[in-house]
C-alpha cells in the first residue's frame, strides 16, 4: 500500500509542526511556504515565545499543553537543539482580576502545582516587577520560554529527516479539488495529493477556499528594553510573565540574547491588519509611548525607552479559539488557523492533531471547542 500524499500549506510553526508529525507516521509529506523556515513576516517569530499550564483561556486545554510539553522535549532531542527553557510563569496583577482568579482556577481543577505570592513576598522574590499594594503573583513551575525560529526550523528539520520533501519559496497560487484529492498549483508546479492541511496563519483568507473563514489579522508589536542589571533579568532569575496591572498589560519575557527583555503590550489592543504584506516594519508613536510608560511605571530595572521593535502578524478568531479540524463543506482538507495569539506553545501537539485528522485517525484529544464549522455566537 502508498503512504497517503499528504500536502501542508504554509510552514510557519504550526504547518512545520504537522509536517513532523505526518511525516513521523509515514506520510508522503510536501510542505510548501511562500517564504523561508523562520521567517519575520508572519506569526512565528521575534526570539521568544510564553509556554505555560496555568491556562487562563480555559482549564480545558491543560491536557493539551502537557502533551505539548512532552512533544517539545521529543523534538528537542530529535534534533538536538534546544528550545524550551523551563523558567517558571508569573500571572501578576490585583487578588481579583479574571486572569489570576482563572490561573488559579485552572490550577485547583488540575490540581496543578503552583505558588500564590502576596505583595510582600512577590517583591521580595521577584523585585524586576513592581507591584501595588493590591497586587499579587501567582507562580507556575511549570512554565517557561520558547525559541521561536529555532523551533520552526528543528520541526522542519525532523520533518525533513523522516521524509518530507520541504519546499520554501514555494507560494500555493491555487488549490483546486479533484477526484481523488487536491491539486496545489505554485508556479508552474502541480502537485497532486490526496489531503491538503491549510496552515497559512494570518494568509488564511488570501486561499480560495478559506476566504469565508472567521479570521481578522491583527499586528501584534514587541519592544525591547536594555536592562540595568542584566543577570537580573535572565530566565535562571526572572520567570516569563503575564501582567495585569490596572493602566497596563503585557507579557513579559526575559533576556535571551543579551540585548534586553522584551514586552508585548495588551492593553491598547492590536490593530487590524488587512493584508500582512503590509505589515509596518516601525510602531505608531501612540504604541511606543504606552509601552515606554508601562515599562518606566512597572519594570524597575529597565532603560525605559526601547532598544529594538519587531512587529508581526497573526489571526484571531471572533472567539480566540482556533480553527482546527476538517475544512467545512470539503472532502480530504483540514485546516489550522486563527490561533488568536496563543498557538506558539501548542503548535505540537496541534501538529499531531492535524496530523491524526489528515490520516483520517481519531483525534487524541477532545478538540470539538476549535471545530472550524463552529458558530461565531
Ligand atoms: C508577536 C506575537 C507574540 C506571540 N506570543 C505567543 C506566546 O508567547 N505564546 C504562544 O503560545 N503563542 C504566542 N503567539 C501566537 C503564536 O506565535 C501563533 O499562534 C503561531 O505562531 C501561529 O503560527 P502559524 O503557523 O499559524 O502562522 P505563521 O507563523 O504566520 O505561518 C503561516 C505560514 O504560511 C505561509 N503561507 C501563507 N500563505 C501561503 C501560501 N499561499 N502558500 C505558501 N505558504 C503560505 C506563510 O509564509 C507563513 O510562513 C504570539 C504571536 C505573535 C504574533
Amino acid at each position: 500500500m502508498t503512504s497517503p500524499r499528504v500536502a501542508v500549506v504554509g510552514t510557519g510553526v504550526i504547518g512545520a509542526m504537522t509536517a513532523w508529525r505526518l511525516a513521523r507516521r509515514g506520510a508522503d509529506v510536501i510542505a510548501l511556504d511562500t517564504l523561508s523556515p523562520g521567517h519575520d513576516r508572519g506569526a512565528s517569530a521575534g526570539e521568544s515565545r510564553i509556554f505555560r499550564t496555568l491556562y487562563k483561556e480555559g482549564s480545558g486545554y491543560v491536557p493539551l499543553l502537557q502533551r505539548s510539553g512532552a512533544l517539545w522535549r521529543e523534538l528537542e532531542l530529535s534534533t538536538g537543539t534546544r528550545l524550551l527553557t523551563m523558567c517558571g510563569g508569573l500571572t501578576i496583577g490585583p487578588r481579583e482580576h479574571a486572569d489570576v482568579r482563572a490561573v488559579r482556577r485552572c490550577a485547583e481543577e488540575h490540581d496543578l502545582d503552583h505558588e500564590v505570592l502576596d505583595t510582600a513576598a512577590a517583591r521580595q522574590r521577584f523585585a524586576q516587577h513592581r507591584i501595588d499594594d493590591d497586587e499579587i503573583m501567582v507562580f507556575d513551575p511549570a512554565a517557561g520560554v520558547l525559541r521561536p525560529e529555532p523551533a520552526v526550523q528543528a520541526a522542519l528539520h525532523a520533518a525533513g529527516l523522516a521524509g518530507a520533501s520541504i519546499l520554501p519559496y514555494h507560494r500555493v497560487d491555487e488549490v483546486a479539488e479533484t477526484a481523488r484529492g487536491w491539486r496545489i498549483t505554485s508556479g508552474a508546479t502541480h502537485f497532486d495529493v490526496d489531503h491538503v492541511v491549510f496552515a497559512p496563519g494570518p494568509w488564511a483568507r488570501q486561499l480560495d477556499p478559506l476566504s469565508t473563514l472567521p479570521v481578522e489579522i491583527r499586528l501584534i508589536t514587541a519592544y525591547w528594553f536594555a536592562t540595568r542589571d542584566t543577570a537580573a533579568h535572565r530566565p535562571d532569575r526572572l520567570p516569563i510573565a503575564i501582567r495585569r496591572h490596572r493602566e497596563a498589560g503585557f507579557s513579559c519575557f526575559p533576556v535571551l540574547d543579551g540585548v534586553g527583555i522584551k514586552i508585548i503590550p495588551h492593553h491598547l489592543g492590536w490593530p487590524i491588519l488587512h493584508d500582512p504584506a503590509a505589515l509596518p516594519r516601525s510602531a505608531e508613536p501612540e504604541y511606543a509611548r504606552a509601552a515606554s510608560e508601562a515599562a518606566r511605571r512597572l519594570l524597575p530595572g529597565v532603560v525605559p525607552h526601547p532598544v529594538r521593535i519587531g512587529t508581526y502578524a497573526e489571526g484571531f478568531t471572533p472567539d480566540e479559539h482556533a480553527l482546527l479540524g476538517p475544512l467545512p463543506g470539503h472532502r480530504n482538507a483540514t485546516v489550522m488557523t486563527g490561533f488568536s495569539g496563543h498557538g506558539f506553545k501548542l503548535a505540537p501537539v496541534f501538529g499531531e492533531l492535524g496530523a491524526e485528522l489528515a490520516l483520517g485517525e481519531p483525534a487524541s484529544h477532545d478538540i470539538t471547542a476549535l471545530d472550524p464549522g463552529r458558530r461565531a455566537d
